[in-house]
Parts: C-alpha cells; structure tokens; sequence
C-alpha cells in the first residue's frame, strides 16, 4: 500500500475525519505528513499508540518557551556539512533528510523532510574529515532515515567509510525495519553484515504494536546476517508513558534480538509539549521497571541537553533537582552544568 504524504490522503483513507480536517491545514504547512501502509495497516482507532505518533494534531501549533529548531544542538558541532563531531571517538553522517515516515515528535522535525540525499561532493568531503581525524572509530549513519536510500548507495557507502582503516563501528540508526520492513530485503541485509566493519543497527520504535510480523521478518532477516540488534525509544506521553506499555515494548524487542538500548527524553523540539513527560515521570517509570525486567531488557533512559551538549543518562548522577519544581541541574560529559526546565 502507497504511503500517505498529506492530509487530503489521511482523510480518504479515513484516518482522519473530515470534520478535523481543516483545522490541521496549518499543521500540514508547517510539519510533513508521511504514514506508510505498514503503520496504516498498525493503527486500530485515532487515538491510539500507533496513531499518536503519525497523524497530525492540532496540538503541535502550541510552542512552549525553550523549544528549539534544532534542541539536540546538530549545527553546532558541524564541521562540514551533513556531519556532526560532537564526541572525539565517534560522529554522526546525516546522509539524507528523507524519512519513510514523519513522526510528529521528531527532533529533528525542522530539518526532515526535505527530498534529496548528500551529493557526492559532501559525501567525499564528510568522508575526507572522518579520514584525518582518526581518532574517530565510530560513525553514526542517520538522517533522515539512512536506510531510504537505494541498496547500491548503501553498499557503496558502506565500503568507503569501511575503507577508512581507523573506522572500527558503524552505527546505522533506522526506523525502516518497522515502519517499511519491505525495505529489509536479502541483499540490504547482506551488505551490511558483509562489511569488515562491526555493524549495529540501532532501530527506533516506541510502542509493541508497531512491531507486526512484518518487522519480525525485517528484524530476522538482520539478526540473520549477523548485524547487532539494539533499540532507541522515545518516551512519549500517551504512547508508551506507563508501565504495562514499556514493558511490553522492551520483551517484544528482545523475543525478536533486539536488546533495548536507550529510551530518550522527549526532546525541546517546536511543539511537542503535549508528548513531552516530565523528567520526574520519566524516573519513576525507569524505576518501576527495575523490578518488572532483568537487566537485558532495561535500556538506559537518557537526555539529549539542549544546546548540543551531549546525551546523559537519567539519574542522579548526572540529574538532580535544582530547588524549584520542575527545575534540574544537568551535568554534560565534560563537567559541564546545565539548568533544564520541564515545559
Ligand atoms: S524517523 Fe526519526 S528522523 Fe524521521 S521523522 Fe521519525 S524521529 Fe524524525
């Protein structure tokens, strides 16, 4: 089935209603619309997991103080484009800006979207920079979603960064075995795990019924070529923010090999507060988990600081109350003190 990319196609298909629809005009003008048939054929009713996270809401035109274009700071480690150098050993390549789906909590929802991939002249500069500085023995494929493009130009790209001899890992972070596990064919899966480097493939879902048999071939497939398998989630309010729906996403994850690795804190992004949890929720629900699943099924629960300071896990190690509700005190990787307000 055809992907959905506009309001007008949510309406036919009855996704949404027609008496909803014009007051989600401007949501359309300002965020892209995309569902694939395999996450149309995953909702059951409007309100529920699957549907909350790809069918607009008039909620996303409300913009609280301190959301940001771009809130995981992507601009500012960039030293050449469509690659971030944030941490010394490792470094995000965002080869396209296309995604099978838009997810409209994304982080990135400023900057996804658009059609077309890096050209050849950025990629052998992105290429370029990762082969002089070899203290970087990770890169990070992501977008977008970097799995959009063709097999030819994965392959293709696979065998130039494994052609850098410092590059030890590649990350791929995908949200395509879920949402278009036709995409996962042999041959994609294959190059992958043919390559010399040490290939994870990190896959974004947020809520078990998402995972149809469809993705359980796509994950198998993957497992089958012997491609490390872990998850990153979002912690989304009204999608996965209990118990029951994080417990069952995390065993669901790990019966198909997939250790689940990290669950993020909603991000600052423009105009998903009405996802957002508080970090306060956020630590119960880990906690209470704790004694629900053993460790393998436990990710980490973390927080992108805004402004580009890095990833941190949840806790008081790195988290702590700073005196008024709501407020924190983060601690970034480098020492570094940050205030954060839940809004
Ligand atoms: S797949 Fe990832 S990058 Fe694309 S819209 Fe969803 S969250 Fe954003």
């Amino acid at each position: 089935m055809k992907a959905a990319v506009s309001l007008n196609d949510l309406v036919v298909r009855g996704l949404v209603g027609e008496a909803e629809a014009p007051a989600l005009l401007p949501v359309e003008q300002a965020f892209r619309i995309r569902v694939t048939g395999a996450m149309e054929g995953a909702i059951a009713n409007r309100a529920d997991p699957v549907a909350r996270q790809f069918l607009p809401d008039v909620q996303e035109l409300e913009v609280r103080d301190g959301e940001l274009f771009d809130p995981i700071g992507d601009e500012a480690h960039s030293p050449v484009k469509g690659l971030t150098h944030r941490y010394p050993d490792r470094c995000i390549l965002h080869v396209t800006k296309t995604c099978e789906v838009y997810c409209r909590f994304c982080f990135r929802r400023e900057a996804v979207g658009d059609e077309g991939h890096l050209t050849e002249a950025e990629i052998i500069a992105a290429l370029d920079y990762v082969a002089v500085n070899p203290q970087i023995r990770e890169v990070v494929l992501t977008g977008g979603d970097p799995l959009v493009l063709s097999t030819r130009r994965i392959k293709d790209l696979v065998a130039r960064i494994g052609a850098i001899a410092s590059v030890e890992t590649l990350r791929v972070h995908t949200r395509i075995p879920v949402v278009a596990p036709e995409r996962v064919t042999g041959e994609l899966a294959e190059t992958l795990g043919k390559s010399r480097l040490s290939v994870v493939v990190v896959v974004h879902t947020n809520h078990a019924q998402e995972i149809t048999d469809g993705a359980k071939l796509a994950l198998g497939r993957l497992r089958g070529a012997g491609i490390m398998l872990l998850s990153q989630s979002v912690l989304l309010r009204g999608v996965n923010d209990s118990l029951d729906a994080l417990e069952g996403l995390f065993r669901e994850l790990m019966r198909n090999g997939v250790k689940p690795y990290y669950l993020h804190h909603c991000d600052l992004a423009r105009g998903v507060s009405h996802f957002r949890t508080t970090l306060a929720d956020g630590m119960a629900l880990m906690a209470g988990l704790r004694g629900r699943l053993s460790g393998p099924l436990l990710p980490t629960y973390v927080i992108d600081i805004p402004g580009g300071f890095g990833k941190v896990p949840v806790n008081p190690a790195y988290v702590v109350p700073a005196g008024a509700p709501k407020e924190w005190r983060i601690t970034d990787w480098k020492g570094g003190v940050h205030r954060y307000t839940d809004s």
